[in-house]
């Protein structure tokens, strides 16, 4: 589809060549490691590295900084990254705490400021305009989310109706009453919402939103498909996480080929998970951020364990920063098998190519010698299970070269009946690796 007519561009620093934005970013990061060397962590980093902030004169030197994790955050409970005095603490945020404590982050008047701007910066690039109505469907609290966004739709100057999450009928007369022309939440929550209205009598299409800006969790082309039918909207991915700034780190354009990152603000590494060393643009790999013009928290190659690939060639829009694509995992869910990294993610894909082939399946890895082996459990589907040999034998081989494809290395491969498999309330548990040590491979 084409960018919008109306599409503009929010800040001019978007389209700095790239050769002075690693100028801006070479100046910004020096600052900024002076700033965070003033927090015990980050000055015990430094020393660790047997470094100055001072002998950072290249971004390549940002390397040699060890990386920071959600754990050293979590040690530093509740705030002990601040680089800044309590008394300038403008606003403090938190990511839940699904997994032990939350984590805070603060922010001063000016981080306020540059985040609310890097929001307007990819609502604006995704064509909000100062006449609309939107409708924020985020929880507004501690989650990034519901302010972020709110804050930067303010600074575009349109206008908002700040729904909040929950209570989906309400939001469904909300939005037939007040017709807005943008919706902003989770996207599974924007199908959650077509799938109430049509429960309470409402076509969703008839709604009358034009767009929405979608994000707080991973998506993929297929949800985008459904929410543009389902909504009859143009959707737009964003992304970002509290640690980080929050939502604003990145967001699509026009184009919707990848989401720009904010480089000016923000400097993008895409490492290998296990060896920490960068891949390829194009390559899956770890998205590490380095915050450039946080004052109260800055951040120093921070781990965001989210898996995307980046994309540095010209996009149409004009726009320079680097693209990153969908986040298509964690790395934590990641297992290598003879060397070679494998997503569940990359199974899935597979999958969905090979028709009869249902999307559960487990993979089981052992090392019964000194070589990894891979067993990949696949469930047929019902209609598709069948007596005939043959036609089994061929199901398998078209998985087994789908994956092999995918992954590059051959597993075995095991049909199994339709729901043979099971299924679990929460995550499904899809690896289940017998290696000692849990299988770093290698
Ligand atoms: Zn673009």
């Amino acid at each position: 589809m084409a960018p919008p007519a109306e599409s503009r561009v929010w800040d001019p620093a978007e389209l700095l060549p790239r050769d002075r934005l690693a100028g801006l970013q070479l100046d910004r990061l020096r600052e900024t490691l002076v700033r965070a060397a003033g927090t015990p962590f980050h000055a015990s980093a430094f020393a660790r590295a047997g470094m100055a902030p001072a002998d950072v004169r290249s971004l390549d030197d940002l390397r040699r900084i060890p990386v920071t994790t959600k754990d050293d955050l979590r040690a530093h409970y509740p705030l002990g990254m601040l680089a800044v005095p309590r008394a300038e603490i403008a606003r403090i945020h938190g990511s839940s705490g699904t997994t032990g404590k939350p984590t805070f982050v603060a922010y001063s008047r000016a981080d306020m400021q540059v985040w609310s701007g890097l929001c307007a910066r990819f609502l604006v690039a995704g064509g909000l305009r100062p006449d609309h109505l939107v409708h924020v469907a985020f929880g507004y609290g501690l989650f990034t989310g519901g302010f972020g966004l709110h804050q930067g739709i303010e600074r575009v100057g349109a206008g908002i109706v700040p729904v909040a999450g929950g209570n989906t009928p309400r939001q469904v007369t909300l939005l037939s009453d007040l017709r807005p022309d943008v919706l902003v939440c989770t996207p599974s929550y924007a199908l959650h919402i077509a799938e109430v209205a049509r429960a309470v009598g409402f076509d969703p299409r008839d709604l009358g939103l034009t767009s929405g800006h979608f994000g707080g969790e991973p998506w993929t082309e297929e949800m985008r498909l459904e929410i543009e039918r389902e909504l009859g909207i143009q959707a737009f991915n964003n992304y970002g996480l509290s640690e980080v700034i929050g939502p604003g780190v990145s967001g699509e354009c026009g184009a919707r080929a990848g989401m720009h990152v904010a480089e000016d603000h923000f400097i993008v590494e895409c490492l290998h998970p296990a060896t920490l060393l960068p891949v390829p643009d194009g390559t899956v790999g770890e998205l590490v951020f380095t915050s450039l013009t946080k004052e109260a928290m800055p951040v120093v190659r921070y781990r965001t364990r989210d898996l995307a690939s980046l994309d540095r060639s010209p996009c149409p829009c004009g726009r320079t920063g680097a693209r990153m694509s969908r986040v298509v995992g964690r790395s934590d869910d990641m297992f290598i098998v003879r060397g070679v990294n494998v997503f569940p993610s990359q199974i899935e894909e597979a999958l969905l190519r090979v028709e009869g082939a249902a999307p559960h399946y487990v993979i089981e890895i052992a090392r019964p010698g000194t070589l990894d082996e891979a067993v990949v459990r696949v469930e047929i589907r019902p209609r598709d299970f069948s007596d005939e040999m043959r036609q089994m034998v061929a199901l398998r081989d078209r998985i087994d070269h789908e994956i092999h494809s995918i992954t590059g290395i051959r597993m075995t491969i095991e049909l199994v009946a339709p729901n043979a498999l099971g299924r679990s309330e929460g995550k499904a548990r899809r690896v289940i690796d017998h290696r000692k040590g849990g299988g770093s491979g290698g």
